[in-house]
């Protein structure tokens, strides 16, 4: 629709010079923008857009640069609410074009005769929140303010141009275009000497088209991206079959994915694949042509994993010098600054070929940065290029661009939202922001926004904060605002997820670092629509939890509480076991729950390598016993950590905490004996404690046959094991020996009292639940025996035993009785570090690969470990804990 017929329009929906009154104001006619205003209408809210552009579609509305196109597949970035509005329209290609999507937007908004309540050309410059008449006032930069009850910010992500930085642009005598601002009407380059300044998506996608209409092209590069080829053509086989299939299964599945496209979680990890299997992997993905796939489907930690994910780099840099002819070039345009996926990679058609052009040149600012714009072209360091034409493809001031752009944003007592976010932003839920009442943001800072398939994102958003007014309005509320306590929950809890991925190693836009001046901080919820639609989907159902409410005739209501106090992946474990049902394991009997654990077991994550796994016999209290030994790939002799696995003397065995004893081997470079003593009912208290302390005994001896360090050991254990561990400590300074240089104890059991709190707080929903704990004690121990300090070492005496490290977990029963035991070795004088393990449960710090968040306790176990042994620190020599993993906070 012409500008002009839509100013007329939009004209008649306003009161000029008089304040519009609506129920709901929106600030944006984009993607979101769009379904919201359908969305309210049809909840019966009066409503109106506001919207700078002269007309709908926003991000395809501004980015008409050549070659512009979607970069998830248009078959999933597609609106899904109204599933005859999904049939109504197929789109031509796999990948389409601006010019096809924003056709699509004008068509949606016919069909639901949306542009009537769309202000075009309008651009909101202010709001005030009103604490007299609760509600916030708009002010426009054409026509009338707007005073509504709610205020909703859909003013995208990508939306807000980042200015050049560079000296000298307004001297430049030709012409200069912005990839995110292109005349709509085009631009004719051919003959032109033309220069693009970014290589970011918009470069990568117009660099190609281009080069084929400029006299020449000089790029000027600072970051090489990765891109991979689109393949782009009709949307591939496979993946529309899937879709026609079951169209609402489909876009179900999208919803609760990782990234909003329906792939599943790939369960493989680099190290169980060979060479040849990941590269097959590697070559489907990049033949496929689909970012969601290759950043997802490759190997199960190539996100989270430093070395695993530079195998995807190294594969890359491959394919970019098979396509580069000129070896410099190549290499310039070869990342190797930031993890394959750490910033958004690119989707390219002839992007490499294009720098074999004989009318394509590189300049890298890495090597050659400019000193300044000049009448007559850019200035680097090493030359002088003269131009018609400058392209800046510089990206955006992405996701609190546009947001701060509206200043002042006044919330409650006169503070304005630059004010609050001052050290970076601050929401809950990545919607709210508290003080800020009735304030919504679509896809905002602390939401999966840019990290996912849009569409799905903004829907959920907006189906969320409609869905909300709705219910708010029934109840008789007129006011919706985060707590401070929900706020603060929720940067905690963004914390703990940039933890889990390399997205915060890199500088990039995701954390602010293109902006100079901007607070760098991962500003994406990087842990899946789907998990994040789960917390969403929560609140409501906890009574609106880290909300207050109120309304002129209703009491206030306010659930305050954080949302999320367990770690994001130990929520996912959670989650999953919740959804297997699985039997209570006090209910098996003990062989049926030793058969359980040794199939549940083989679902999880092999073990990484370690240099050499052997077994064999030992001789324990009453016979021989046997154990699994793990040496690390490192030359010897090494010292000796002898283990004790979970399971409650009742389960387990020398093999079950495999994946652990690999880790700890391979962090501390040590020898691990991971020891399988005898277990009850058939072997009761005190067996298992005699035949850890007989086991640690021959092992010792023993030591140098097992191709370890003579002298002092150490031992360690978890949960059960952990208790063995100790009990052996004051078993051998009582009985003469062997001697221990250390204790590692994770998750202790130590008291057979079960009244302290974290028997009360964690009795259920954290995976060992106090009815379990019960059952171990009852088949180990019968009570009158449970006071012996070989069962409740807590009441033994503490004094002269080794150096300790306990581990405890906030989410366990055993928690407090662990801490409690820490306190008391301290107290006896016995040197003690103590980890407790924010947000974790019982098992967290074991399941090794399973919870990425565990990682830094367990390489602070390990460096304990060492310290005891007398070994020097070894963190920051090791790849696989590197400070990625170092950092990956369990405390
Ligand atoms: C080139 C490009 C390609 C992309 N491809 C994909 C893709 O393939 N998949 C994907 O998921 N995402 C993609 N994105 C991200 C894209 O931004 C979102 O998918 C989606 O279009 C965002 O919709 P939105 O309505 O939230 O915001 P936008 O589309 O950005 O719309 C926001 C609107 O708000 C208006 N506005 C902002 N501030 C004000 C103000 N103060 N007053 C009045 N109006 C205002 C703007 O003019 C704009 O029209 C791409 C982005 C770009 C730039």
């Amino acid at each position: 629709m012409p500008d002009a017929a839509v100013a007329a329009r939009s004209s008649e929906t306003t009161n000029s010079g008089a304040t519009q009154q609506v129920d709901v104001a929106v600030v944006g006619a984009g993607f979101a923008g769009l379904y919201l205003l359908h969305k309210l209408r049809k909840a019966g809210f009066s409503a109106v857009v506001l919207e700078d552009a002269g007309d709908v579609g926003g991000t395809w509305y501004w980015n008409r640069y050549p070659g512009a196109r979607c970069d998830i597949q248009t078959m999933d970035y597609s609106y899904t609410f109204d599933p005859e509005l999904d049939r109504e329209w197929t789109w031509s290609e796999k990948y389409a074009t601006q010019p096809e999507i924003l056709r699509y937007f004008g068509f949606v908004a016919d069909r639901y005769d949306l542009r009537r309540d769309i202000r075009f050309n309008t651009r909101v410059k202010a709001a005030k929140w009103d604490d007299t008449s609760d509600r916030w006032q708009i002010v426009t930069d054409n026509g009338a303010d707007v005073s509504c009850r709610y205020y909703i910010m859909a003013t995208g992500c990508l939306s807000t141009p980042k200015p050049p930085e560079i000296d000298g642009v307004k001297d430049f005598k030709g012409e200069i275009y912005f990839t995110g601002r292109w005349p709509h009407d085009g631009v004719n380059l051919a003959g032109k000497r033309v220069a693009v300044i970014g290589t970011g998506s918009s470069g990568i996608q117009s660099i190609p088209l281009i080069a084929e209409q400029a006299a020449h092209l000089t790029v000027f590069q600072r970051t090489a991206s990765f891109a991979l080829p689109a393949h782009n053509g009709p949307a591939p086989d496979d993946r529309k079959t899937y879709f026609e299939a079951d169209r609402a299964a489909y876009r179900e599945q999208a919803r609760w994915s990782l990234a909003g496209v329906p792939y599943p979680q790939e369960m493989a990890v680099s190290w169980q694949l060979s060479d040849a299997e990941r590269r097959e992997r590697f070559e489907k993905a990049w033949a496929a042509g689909d970012l969601v796939h290759i950043l997802t489907q490759l190997w199960a930690d190539q996100a989270a994993d430093f070395d695993s994910n530079a195998l995807i780099g190294k594969l890359i840099h491959e394919k970019i010098r098979a396509v580069v002819k000129d070896p410099e070039t190549a290499a310039a345009l070869s990342p190797q600054d930031h993890p394959f996926g750490s910033k958004r990679p690119c989707l390219d058609t002839n992007y490499y070929a294009t720098y074999n052009r004989p009318n394509v040149t590189l300049v890298n600012l890495r090597q050659e940065p400019i000193k300044a714009i000049t009448a007559s072209g850019i200035v680097t360091d090493k030359r002088s290029v003269d131009l018609d034409v400058i392209v800046f493809a510089t990206g955006f001031d992405a996701m609190t661009g546009a947001i701060m752009a509206v200043h002042p944003i006044t919330g409650r007592a006169g503070k304005s939202l630059s004010s609050v976010w001052a050290q970076g932003p601050q929401t809950y839920l990545g919607l709210t922001v508290a003080g800020f009442p009735n304030l919504f943001m679509i896809t905002g800072p602390g939401s999966p926004s840019v990290l996912s398939n849009m569409a799905v994102s903004i829907e959920q958003h907006v189906d969320w904060v409609v869905d909300r007014l709705a219910a708010l309005r029934d109840a008789g509320f007129t006011t919706m605002e985060a707590t401070e306590t929900a706020q603060a929950g929720w940067a905690r809890h963004m914390a703990d997820c940039s933890m889990l991925t390399l997205h915060r190693l890199a500088n990039t836009w995701y954390t602010g670092a293109n902006v100079p001046g901007k607070v760098q901080t991962l500003m994406p919820y990087n842990s899946g629509v789907g998990p994040y639609r789960g917390i969403c989907n929560e609140v409501v159902s906890r009574g609106m939890l880290g909300f207050k409410l109120t309304g002129p005739d209703v009491a206030e209501q306010c659930n305050d509480g954080e949302v999320v106090r367990l770690q994001p992946d130990v929520r996912l474990v959670l989650g999953m076991l919740a959804e297997m049902n699985l039997p209570q394991i006090e209910s098996l009997g003990a062989q049926g729950a030793r058969d359980f654990l040794t199939e549940f077991n083989k679902g999880r994550p092999a073990g990484r390598p370690v240099g050499e796994v052997g077994s064999g016999a030992l001789q324990g209290a009453e016979g021989p016993l046997p154990y699994r030994l793990y040496r690390p790939a490192t030359p010897g002799p090494h010292p000796i950590v002898v283990y004790f696995h979970g399971g409650g003397w009742v389960l387990g065995d020398e093999l079950s905490d495999d994946p652990f004893c690999r880790d700890l081997c391979r962090r501390s470079g040590m020898i691990v004996v991971s020891v399988g003593y005898r277990h009850a009912p058939e072997h009761r208290f005190p067996a298992a404690a005699e035949d850890g302390y007989a086991a640690t005994r021959w092992i010792a001896e023993h030591a140098a046959e097992l191709g370890g360090r003579p002298g002092p050991v150490l031992v360690a254990g978890w949960s059960a094991g952990a208790n063995i561990a100790t009990v052996t400590c004051q078993l051998a300074r009582d009985r003469g020996g062997p001697q221990i240089a250390g204790q590692l104890l994770v998750c202790p059991v130590t008291d057979c009292r079960f009244d302290r709190p974290s028997y009360a707080d964690n009795a259920v929903g954290y995976f060992l639940t106090r009815a379990l704990m019960f059952w171990f004690w009852d088949i180990y121990c019968s009570p009158a025996d449970r006071t012996d300090p070989r069962a409740s070492p807590l009441r033994g005496n503490l004094a002269g035993l080794p150096p300790a490290f306990v581990a405890t977990c906030e989410f366990d029963p055993l928690r407090d009785e662990g801490i409690e035991y820490a306190e008391a070795l301290a107290a006896a004088g016995v040197p003690v570090e103590q980890l407790q393990a924010r947000g974790h449960i019982h098992s967290s710090l074991v399941m090794v690969d399973v919870v990425i968040t565990g990682v830094g306790g367990r390489a602070k176990m390990a460096e304990a470990l060492r310290g005891f042994a007398g070994l020097p620190r070894k963190l920051e020599e090791s790849a696989d804990i590197s400070p990625i993993s170092v950092n990956a906070a369990a405390g």
